[in-house]
C-alpha cells in the first residue's frame, strides 16, 4: 500500500460518512551542506526527498478538528477550533495532548494566527514514510501536509514562503523546539533533481541543479537509528553559544562575520565559543562554494566540500556521535565521493554521495562497519531530489463553501 493509501483508509476508518475529499503531501528533506547555519542568518543546500507525508482531509459540519496518525496507531485526537488558541498558551510539559499532536494542531493554530481564514472544521489522517527523528525531517513533512492541506481548505490563500513560516512558527511555539526555517522551507520550494540554496535571512530560495541523476550519481543515507531530541539535547547550547559569539564579535548574527574575520574572533572568543564560531562561518563558505563548483565543475567536484563539513561539525561544533562519524568513514572508505552527517546532529543520519554503481558497495560496507563497532544496524537507502509541497487530489478544494 502507499502512504496515500493508508493516510486515505485511517481517514475512511475515523468517519463513517464518505471517503477522503482530498489529499496533500509534503516531503522530507536532506540537507546537502550548511548545518547549523539556519539559525545564524547563513546559508544551506537542502533538497527535497522522495519520502513524503501525506494528510487526507474531510471536512466536517462542525467547528472541530480531528487529527490521527499512523504513527500513533491512528488514535484520534478532537479539539473545538476555537480552543486551540488556549490549548497553545499552556506550558508544553503541561499540556493533556500527545506530542505528536502537536505539530498538525499547530499548524492549525499558526495558520489562524498568519492569515485570515475560514476555519471549517477537519478530519486529518496522516501516514508517512519519512524516517521519524532521523533528521530527515519528518517534522517539516507533517508540518508542510497539514499545512497545504489547511491553506486550501481554509482558504487562507498563503504562498509556499509563508506556509514555510506558519511551520516554523508552529514548530517554535506551539511545539516548543527552536529550530530554524530550514526545513520548512526545503519541503514546501524543493524541485526535482535540484537543491535549494537557501539565504535564511532574507529568505530568498533559488532552485540549484544538481544532475546528480545525469553524471551518475546517487544520494545514499545512512540512518544511524540514533534518535536525536531536538528540543532536549545539545541543539539549545550551540544556538546559545553563537548568540554569544555574535553578541562578542558586534555583529546581529554570525552570518556578518567572514571567514578573514576568524583571526579577530579567536582573540575575542573563550576557545569553545570560537570554535562554534568557526564551524558556522566556515559552513557558510562552503555552501556558497559548493553551489560555484556545482556550476563550474559538476556534482563530482563537490565531495571535498561534504567531507570538510562533517569534519567541522564533528571537530568544531561537536554535533557528531560515534555512529555519524563510523557512517561516514565506511562510506568514504568504500569509495563514496564525499560523505557527512546531516540534520541538526547526536544522531539521525548521514548521506554519501556515490557512483550509483557503487551504492550498494557503501551500503555493505555501513553496516558491515556498525557491526564491528557493536551499534544497531543502520538503516541505508538511496533518496532522490524531488518536489515539495503540493495537494495530491484537489477535489475537496471545489466543495468547500467559502
Ligand atoms: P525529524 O524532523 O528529524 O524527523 P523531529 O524530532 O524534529 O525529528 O520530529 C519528529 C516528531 O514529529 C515525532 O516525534 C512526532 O512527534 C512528529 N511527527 C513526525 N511525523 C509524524 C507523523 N507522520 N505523524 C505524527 N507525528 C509525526
Ligand atoms: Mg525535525
Amino acid at each position: 500500500m502507499s502512504t496515500t493509501d493508508d493516510a486515505q483508509a485511517l481517514l475512511a476508518r475515523l468517519t463513517d460518512d464518505g471517503g477522503p475529499a482530498g489529499t496533500w503531501s509534503a516531503p522530507g528533506r536532506a540537507n546537502l551542506i550548511g548545518e547549523h547555519t539556519d539559525y545564524n542568518d547563513g546559508f544551506a543546500l537542502p533538497f527535497a526527498i522522495d519520502r513524503r507525508t501525506v494528510a487526507a482531509v474531510h471536512v466536517r459540519d462542525d467547528a472541530r478538528i480531528r487529527v490521527a496518525s499512523t504513527f500513533a496507531d491512528g488514535d484520534p485526537v478532537e479539539i473545538a477550533i476555537a480552543d486551540l488558541d488556549e490549548l497553545f498558551a499552556t506550558d508544553p510539559a503541561a499540556r493533556d495532548l500527545p506530542a505528536w499532536a502537536g505539530y498538525p494542531l499547530g499548524v492549525a493554530w499558526a495558520l489562524q494566527r498568519s492569515a485570515a481564514v475560514t476555519p471549517v472544521g477537519v478530519d486529518i489522517a496522516l501516514a508517512s514514510d519519512v524516517p521519524v527523528g532521523s533528521g530527515l525531517s519528518s517534522s517539516a513533512a507533517i508540518e508542510g501536509a497539514v499545512a497545504s492541506a489547511l491553506n486550501d481548505v481554509w482558504r487562507a490563500g498563503l504562498s509556499p514562503v509563508r506556509l514555510a513560516q506558519v511551520g516554523r512558527l508552529a514548530e517554535n511555539e506551539a511545539v516548543g523546539a527552536p529550530t530554524g526555517i530550514m526545513d520548512q522551507m526545503a519541503s514546501f520550494l524543493g524541485e526535482e533533481d535540484a537543491a535549494i540554496l537557501l539565504d535564511c535571512r532574507t529568505l530568498d530560495a533559488r532552485p540549484t541543479p544538481l544532475g546528480f541523476a545525469a553524471a551518475g550519481l546517487q544520494v545514499v543515507v545512512i540512518d544511524t537509528r540514533v534518535e536525536h531530541a531536538h528540543s532536549t539535547g545539545g541543539y539549545a547550547d550551540r544556538r546559545a553559544a553563537c548568540e554569544r559569539g555574535a553578541t562578542a564579535l558586534g555583529v546581529e548574527a554570525l552570518r556578518d562575520v567572514g571567514v578573514a574575520d576568524l583571526p579577530r574572533a579567536a582573540e575575542l572568543l573563550d576557545e569553545v565559543t570560537f570554535r562554534r564560531v568557526r564551524h558556522v562561518v566556515t559552513e557558510n563558505q562552503r555552501v556558497l562554494d559548493t553551489v560555484a563548483v556545482l556550476a563550474e565543475h559538476g556534482p563530482r567536484a563537490i565531495g571535498d566540500l561534504l567531507t570538510a563539513s562533517h569534519v567541522s561539525l564533528r571537530d568544531d561544533f561537536e554535533v557528531s556521535c560515534p555512529e555519524l562519524d563510523v557512517a561516514v568513514e565506511a562510506a568514504l572508505a568504500a569509495g563514496a565521493i564525499g560523505a557527512r552527517m546531516t540534520g541538526g546532529g547526536f544522531g539521525g543520519c548521514a548521506i554519501a554521495l556515490v557512483e550509483a554503481s557503487g551504492a550498494a558497495a557503501v551500503e555493505d560496507a555501513a553496516i558491515r562497519a556498525f557491526a564491528a563497532s557493536g551499534f544497531t544496524p543502520p538503516r541505508v537507502f538511496a533518496v532522490h531530489p524531488s518536489a515539495g509541497a503540493h495537494p495530491d487530489r484537489s477535489s475537496l478544494i471545489d466543495s468547500v463553501e467559502p
